[in-house]
């Protein structure tokens, strides 16, 4: 059997993407509610004020969950919905909410896989410097420890951060996300290296919960080899974990070195500017502390050639409506490579396609393009996982079309249709056929 038994087939989500429910039961702004009231941030200047509306229709969304036969959710909590200024006071009705998503979970066999940090720093914090503030490590580890109070009786599976890569790279780097800013080098390591001080400290609060298995999620863009000699797979290797650019945010061993190798790449030691953090022996211990399974986001990767390093996509390739290039083999790179690099079991804790869903006469919504996309992916995480990678789960992204951050509503992910106006909900044929996969543990792929 490819896939071990108990394998994680999930689906996964993130609080500011669909919950909606904005300002409602004493939440606190976060910095992507602020961002997304700002003109012309956003698409159309959409917001996440209501987006699915899942804060009100939890019952529905958990029914939904059950109908696909999800063994596992992923979803993330509102750092300000449980403590609206970020620090300090913990908000009852907030907690309320997760209490019944995560009961709710549990009572239908679906286990729950819990972000900490989905993007959506609480605005209060951001204001006392967020990331760049050297105390952040410290409020995170406060957060830690009020979600292990409330759910670490029922939540097992926690990932502290998801993508820094993304909200570090595009929030602070190219300023196309919250909070927008366009930082230099020095700032931008202080930043990454509060981000992994912060992941420390929460691992060690985490730790004490039992039966806990804890994470951390890069989005990656595996390399994958141009052809299968050995000098192409080489090649492909030492490009995905190359990180000395101006854009190193962007990387993957500039965050997972340091966690699991408890260094950072070479040229951050000989960064001199005046701006750069410090960084002691004692730092990478608390950073470098045992995690449990690395997360991957893997949507596409790109090739690579020993002759011509990265190379330009072909003519024509297939895409998805977000103009990303359709590349199953980055579910088997992606995963073979970290594991033999890092050595710790993996959840590719999302993959999936936007396509332009729509809703047919007969009332459902075919998408075909989708079923074909995960069809490919997840057949070569299963080849992956034949060739020795130890793989522990998989969850599509994402659960239902949700607020696409910086595109709005434009973009659909989902397997469950969202009609926005109504906030109606239809399985797409992906999902019914997702079910079907998950019902047989991949056999039928
Ligand atoms: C993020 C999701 C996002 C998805 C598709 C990942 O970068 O974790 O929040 O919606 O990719 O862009």
């Amino acid at each position: 059997m490819a896939f071990k038994e108990n394998f994680l087939w999930g689906a996964a989500t993130s609080a500011y993407q669909l919950e909606g429910g904005f300002l409602e039961d004493g939440r606190g702004l976060s910095v992507w509610d602020v961002f997304s009231h700002t003109p012309g941030k956003i698409y159309d200047n959409h917001n996440g004020d209501v987006s699915c509306d899942h804060y009100h229709r939890l019952e529905e969304d958990l029914e939904l969950m059950n109908d696909l036969g999800l063994k596992s959710y992923r979803f993330s909590v509102s750092w300000s919905r449980i403590i609206p200024d970020g620090i300090g006071k913990v908000n009852e009705k907030g907690i309320d909410f997760y209490n019944r998503l995560i009961d709710g979970l549990i009572k239908r066999d679906i286990k729950p896989c819990l972000t900490l940090y989905h993007w959506d720093l609480p605005y209060s914090l951001h204001l006392k410097g967020g990331w760049l503030s050297d105390e952040a490590p410290q409020w995170f580890e406060y957060y830690t420890k009020i979600i292990c109070e409330s759910f670490g009786d029922r939540v097992k599976d926690f990932i502290t951060f998801n993508e820094p890569q993304v909200f570090g790279g595009c929030g602070y780097f190219e300023g196309v996300h919250a909070p927008g800013y366009k930082l230099g080098k020095g700032e931008l390591l202080r930043i990454g290296h509060n981000i992994l001080k912060a992941h420390g400290r929460s691992v060690t609060v985490l730790r004490k919960v039992s039966d806990v298995r804890i994470g951390f999620t890069a989005a990656s863009c595996p390399c994958i080899p141009a052809s299968k000699e050995s000098r192409d797979i080489e090649a492909a290797r030492e490009s995905y974990f190359a990180s000395d650019y101006d854009a190193f945010l962007f990387s993957d061993a500039y965050w997972l070195d340091a966690i699991i190798k408890g260094r950072y790449p070479e040229w951050v030691y000989n960064y001199k500017g005046l701006d750069a953090p410090t960084i002691t022996e004692e730092e990478m211990k608390l950073i470098s502390q045992p995690i449990d399974f690395l997360g991957m986001n893997i949507y596409n990767g790109k090739y690579v050639s020993a002759k011509n390093g990265v190379l330009k996509n072909e003519d024509g390739i297939a895409r998805t409506s977000i103009g990303w290039p359709i590349t199953p083999e980055a579910l088997y790179w992606g995963p073979k490579f970290y594991f033999e690099r890092y050595g710790k079991s993996i959840m590719i804790t999302e993959n999936g396609m936007a396509c332009h869903d729509a809703v047919s006469l007969d009332g459902k919504v075919h998408d075909p393009n989708r079923t074909d996309y995960l069809n490919r992916y997840i057949a070569e995480l299963k080849r992956a996982a034949e060739d020795g990678v130890e793989v522990d789960g998989y969850y599509v992204w994402s659960l239902i079309d949700n607020f696409e951050w910086a595109q709005g509503y434009k973009e659909r992910f989902g397997v469950i249709y969202c009609d926005y106006k109504t906030g109606k909900r239809i399985i797409k044929d992906s999902g019914v056929w997702y079910g079907k996969v998950i019902e047989s543990n991949g056999e039928i792929l």
